[in-house]
């Protein structure tokens, strides 16, 4: 960029460092000029611009903080004053060099991380994922797209009937080529994972006006209106002039927003029209998210007359029906409450029933194997709960059931465990095992409280460590009554919301 000089050897002694996954989603923004005209992470006095007035340093509005945060140890292996000694290597997950940063300023973000920025420069071959072909940059894009108008949308659902005809009519208004921009830098809002998405627009390419299609690494930062103005921005850059989205006021970058027509299913001549011209007898509304969800959960297909078959089968391969689906269980709570125990006896049923396949990841087991060598510190806890959630999201991943018993005492752990399944496009069910204290330190079936009431064990939970007890658990059993029942409670459970068939009786 810009004439920067970066020498091998330069490069070779720099230090790397892996940054978050919305960040490296940025990264790729940045690099490929998406983020025009932003071309690097913001500096100091961008990112305070920004923050006050919605504005660059230089008077240029925009209104989202693109910033790299770094832990602070990572700024003692830079000399910012040598030219040679201050550069970066940002390598993607899989640790490939993605880009190096000619750091040339840091400043305090959080207590123990820092803001850096500085120039950018490219390394290696570029976007990396899965459907490269439609991984293409605005250059790229804006190269192969017709002259004239171009309608754009940010496809971050499935394109059912209504959204289909919401598309084929804005096109034909405004004259213009579609633009589909299928956003793949993380899950989409119904937390179905980029890659599916892709498919289920590509199944229903047959249905579209003369379109173009484009994966992007957006990513949503939960905040609707920056996500709005990041979009826009970003369709602009790709060669959007008209933007089709609901989000209507929430505009940058100059382009013009086109308000979605509310349409209906006219049951007489299977048309999508304006819900207005359709007499409410025949008429039939767009089915909500939670509606689709439903229909996909019980396995019901969805109903020809609102999704195109082709794109029903797509969906029905992401979200198959939870009977199908893969599934984590955590079970949490002290030890001793009976979490092996209760998982054991639902993982004989599940043997017995047939239908499902289990694996067992027994805390004990767990420490043995997996998580070796880690102790009880929080960061130890939290790493191990980070293992166990990421082994069983893969099997999850597979269709399998995976049954988890650690103590799993913090809430942070248990919540990524959570967010690890659903990636997988798998469900997640927290069972708090919540036998009181003193029931299991009567039982104290290995003589753990014991011990450490003599001081020999110095971090026991219950005992010096503290059980955050969970406010999301799906269910939560004390063990009053005997295992059978424990068990069974969890097997209603899990048929009553559709994960077993009901035949575990
Ligand atoms: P954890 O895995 O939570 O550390 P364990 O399952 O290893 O706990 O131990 C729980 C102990 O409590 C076992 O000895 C079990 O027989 C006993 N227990 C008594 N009643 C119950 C119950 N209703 N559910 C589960 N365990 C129970």
């Amino acid at each position: 960029m810009n004439g920067w000089v970066l020498p091998d050897e330069v490069l070779r002694g720099a230090p790397t460092y892996t940054p978050r996954p919305r960040e490296l989603a940025d990264l790729e923004l940045l690099l490929s000029g998406a983020y025009a005209p932003l071309t690097g992470f913001l500096s100091r006095a961008d990112l305070v611009a920004v923050t006050r007035r919605g504005r660059l340093a230089d008077g240029t509005p925009w209104s989202a903080p693109v910033t790299l945060e770094v832990p602070v140890e990572l700024t003692g292996k830079l000399d910012l004053t040598n030219p040679m000694r201050r550069v970066l290597v940002l390598t993607d997950t899989e640790a490939a060099p993605a880009a190096a940063l000619d750091v040339t300023e840091t400043w305090e973000a959080r207590a123990g991380s820092v803001y850096i920025s500085g120039q950018l420069r490219r390394l290696g071959e570029g976007p990396r994922g899965a459907f490269k072909k439609l991984r293409m940059g605005p250059a790229e894009v804006r190269d192969v797209l017709p002259s004239g108008r171009v309608l754009g949308v940010i496809a971050d659902r499935p394109l059912h009937r209504p959204q289909l005809a919401q598309l084929a009519h804005a096109a034909r208004t405004i004259a213009g080529h579609v633009l589909i921009i299928v956003p793949v830098g993380g899950p989409g809002p119904d937390g179905l994972p980029p890659e599916a998405l892709v498919r289920s627009v590509l199944a229903a390419r047959d249905r579209l006006p003369a379109a173009t299609i484009v994966a992007v690494p957006l990513s949503r930062t939960g905040d609707d209106v920056r996500d709005a103005l990041l979009h826009s921005r970003v369709a602009a850059a790709y060669g959007v002039t008209h933007l089709l989205s609901g989000a209507a006021t929430i505009t940058a970058g100059g382009l013009r927003v086109v308000l979605p027509r509310e349409l209906a299913y006219d049951a007489r001549d299977g048309q999508w029209r304006s819900r207005d011209d359709v007499p409410p007898h025949t008429r039939r509304l767009a089915l909500t998210n939670r509606e689709i969800a439903d229909l996909q959960d019980r396995g019901v297909t969805l109903p020809e007359w609102h999704t195109p078959p082709a794109v029903a089968r797509e969906l029905r391969r992401s979200r198959p029906p939870r009977r199908e689906r893969g599934l984590v269980v955590l079970f949490t709570g002290l030890s001793g409450a009976g979490k092996s125990t209760i998982a054991r006896g639902v993982h004989e049923a599940l043997l017995e029933g047939g239908d499902r396949n289990a694996s067992l990841l027994d805390g004990d087991v767990v420490r043995r194997l997996l998580s070796s060598g880690l102790g009880f510190s929080r960061a130890d806890r939290d790493l191990n709960i980070t293992r166990i959630g990421f082994v069983a999201a893969e099997v999850a991943r597979h269709g399998g059931l995976a049954l988890c018993c650690p103590i799993a005492p913090y809430a942070h752990g248990r919540s990524e465990a959570r967010k690890l399944a659903h990636e997988a496009g798998a469900g997640f069910i927290l069972v708090h095992i919540a036998t009181p204290l003193e029931v299991c330190e009567h039982r104290d079936r290995k003589g753990l409280y014991a011990k450490a009431r003599a001081g020999e064990i110095t971090n026991m939970t219950g005992v010096h460590d503290p059980y955050e007890i969970p406010t999301d658990a799906e269910l939560t059993l004390d063990t009053a009554g005997t295992v059978d029942e424990a068990v069974a409670t969890v097997l209603e459970y899990l048929t009553a919301e559709g994960w077993l068939e009901p035949t575990h009786r």
